[in-house]
Order: C-alpha cells, then sequence, then structure tokens
C-alpha cells in the first residue's frame, strides 16, 4: 500500500544521510519530493535523477535553511514547481561542530544554533500560510536523543535539538485547530556520514550499550517519519518520537 501517493513533500538537507533515505522511502510511497542541500551539488542531482525514476516528481534545490530569506524563496520556488499545494515539511538539515564549552567558539555555538534550530522556524514561518489556507498539513521536526538527555561536548547541539522539542510542541498548540500537526523525532545513534566522523571504537562501545544492539539505519528513521506524514498519524500532534534501538530507555 502507498502512503502518500501524490502529495508533497519538502526535506531540508536531503542530498546524502537520513533526509536522502527519507527521499527514497517516500518516493517509494508515491510521495513528490522537493528538497535541499547546501552545499552537496553532484549527489543533490543524482538523487533527484533517481527519484524520478521512481516515478514521482522531485526536484534538489540550493538553499541554505539558516537564512529566512532563502526559507521564503524555497516555498515561494516550491509551490511554482509543484502543483501550489505542500502537504508535508520534514526540517531534517543539521550539523555538529562539537567541543567542550571551554573550547566552544562563539562562532560554533551560533551556526549551530542557526542551522539546526532558526532553520525550523524559518521553514515553518514560511510554509505557515500554505498550511492554513489548506487546512491540513503535517511538520516533522528532526531532533535527537541529545536534546532530550543532553551530552558532553555537544552543548550546542543540544541545545538546538531541545530548542526544536519546545518549538514542536508550541506550533503543535498553535497550529491544531487548523488540522496542522507537528510532531518530533528523535533519532539515537544512525549510521551516516554525520556519525561516521567518530572514532570507530566509541562507535562500537555506542553499538553495544543500546539494547537492540545495532546502530540505526536512515530506513529506521523513514519509517517513522512516514508514520507522522500519512494519515496512520492522524489523531498524533506534540509528540516527540524516540527512534534510537531503546538507548533512553
Ligand atoms: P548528514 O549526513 O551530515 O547530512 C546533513 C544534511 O544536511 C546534508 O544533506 C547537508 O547538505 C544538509 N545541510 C547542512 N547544512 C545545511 C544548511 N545550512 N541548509 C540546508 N541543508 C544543510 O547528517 P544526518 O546524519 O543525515 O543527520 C540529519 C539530521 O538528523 C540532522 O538534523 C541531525 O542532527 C539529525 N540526527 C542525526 C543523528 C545521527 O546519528 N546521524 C542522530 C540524531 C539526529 P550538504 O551536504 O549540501 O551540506
Amino acid at each position: 500500500m502507498k502512503l502518500l501517493e501524490g502529495k508533497n513533500v519538502i526535506i531540508t538537507g536531503a542530498s546524502r544521510g537520513i533526509g536522502k533515505g527519507i527521499a527514497r522511502v517516500f518516493a517509494q510511497h508515491g510521495a513528490n519530493i522537493a528538497f535541499t542541500y547546501s552545499a552537496s551539488e553532484a549527489p543533490a542531482l543524482e538523487l533527484e535523477e533517481e527519484l524520478k525514476g521512481m516515478g514521482v516528481n522531485a526536484k534538489a534545490y540550493k538553499s541554505n535553511a539558516a537564512s529566512y530569506e532563502e526559507s521564503e524563496k524555497l516555498i515561494a520556488d516550491v509551490l511554482n514547481d509543484f502543483d501550489g499545494t505542500i502537504d508535508v515539511l520534514i526540517n531534517n538539515a543539521g550539523i555538529t561542530k562539537d567541543n567542550l564549552l571551554m573550547r566552544m567558539s562563539e562562532a560554533d555555538f551560533d551556526q549551530v544554533i542557526d542551522i539546526n534550530l532558526k532553520s525550523v522556524f524559518n521553514m515553518t514561518k514560511a510554509a505557515q500560510r500554505t498550511f492554513l489556507k489548506q487546512r491540513k498539513g503535517s511538520i516533522i521536526n528532526m531532533s535527537s536523543v541529545v536534546g532530550v538527555k543532553g551530552n558532553a561536548g555537544q552543548a550546542n547541539y543540544a541545545a538546538s535539538k531541545a530548542g526544536m522539542i519546545g518549538f514542536t510542541k508550541s506550533i503543535a498548540l498553535e497550529l491544531g485547530s487548523r488540522n496542522i500537526r507537528c510532531n518530533a523525532i528523535a533519532p539515537g545513534f544512525i549510521e551516516t556520514e554525520m556519525t561516521g566522523k567518530l572514532d570507530e571504537k566509541v562507535v562500537q562501545g555506542w553499538r553495544d550499550a543500546i539494547p537492540l544492539k545495532r546502530g540505526g539505519s536512515t530506513e529506521d528513521i523513514a519509517n517513522a517519519c512516514l508514520f507522522f506524514a500519512s494519515d496512520l498519524s492522524s489523531y498524533v500532534t506534540g509528540q516527540v518520537l524516540n527512534v534510537d534501538g531503546g538507548m533512553l530507555t
């Protein structure tokens, strides 16, 4: 059964990793995919072709999620390129700039907050008018278990991801009466380029400590997004779903 046939979906940061995994699973379910990247043009254009080959409409946009101006332009371009509607917005773009507070620069704090958290304000505000006009929409914010629990060496990242949870619950309260839902996913340890930078010994230690004894895949996250994006979750809003192999249990 295709759960998203003909739906228009925007995903920020889908040139690789979790965003790319979501794009693939959603296209298998019949969704048209508008997605962004910031620098990785060649992989983004490759993904655009791959998705089109799956029989859906797809387009890659170079757009900095940290810029409100670019986010507004992106929404206008997507409305123009995809039949004037947006069904699902996935705020997925994110970066890490890890360091202990003692060594963390102001610039690294600000950049992580801007790309991970301010971006969610930018995109949600820019898309809001369309959702209100349609009287429907699903917004999914990619938080992290680190935003729930905190993590030494990631004060900037944890603050951005915790902020996304507060934003998610507030928007669920603001927009629920218009049939616009807003939920967050808190992935645990997912094996992508972001986590590929980490020391293999440390990573193996994490795998061993996870109740399900493995890191998550991008499909694991995409499947949770599928639930929040589709009518399967039509009575669910303001929630944070940990997809972490039991890590926070
Ligand atoms: P990733 O492999 O590093 O991919 C990040 C994506 O975001 C790339 O497509 C990148 O595009 C894009 N991006 C970065 N800065 C951007 C900007 N300013 N504007 C637009 N796009 C931008 O990361 P990932 O592991 O897939 O993570 C995706 C999301 O899940 C992030 O929000 C991350 O915090 C969250 N998450 C990940 C894990 C994990 O274990 N991997 C766990 C919890 C939460 P370019 O390549 O063009 O820069």
